[in-house]
């Protein structure tokens, strides 16, 4: 799935904000005239999508990833299988 399939809720932007993640917020485009709403994954120096979610990491030696915001990681991963772009349905460990 594409970066710009993947949608955070108003409640995930809203706490972000609260958490001070402009780590994350970066990567995001925010729909203020709608509530707060985001699509994600967008480049913060270009403003391209990206074909993949920024915060999905390999695990050193091993052919499995993780999250790295996995406590604060989108409401769409929580639901569904986590979206990782071109590592597809692989981030789901922490
Ligand atoms: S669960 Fe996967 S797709 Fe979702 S934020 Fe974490 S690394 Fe990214």
């Amino acid at each position: 799935m594409l970066g710009a399939e993947i949608t955070a809720t108003q409640e995930d932007v809203a706490r972000w904000v609260k958490e001070g993640r402009h780590d994350i917020l970066q990567y995001a485009w925010v729909y203020e005239h709608m509530g707060g709403v985001a699509d994600l994954w967008f480049s913060p120096k270009t403003g391209d999508e990206i074909g993949r979610c920024p915060f999905v990491r390999k695990h050193p030696n091993r052919n499995t990833y993780f999250c790295r915001i996995y406590d604060t990681r989108p409401q769409v991963c929580r639901d569904y299988k986590p979206f990782s772009g071109e590592y597809n349905d692989v981030c789901e460990d922490r």
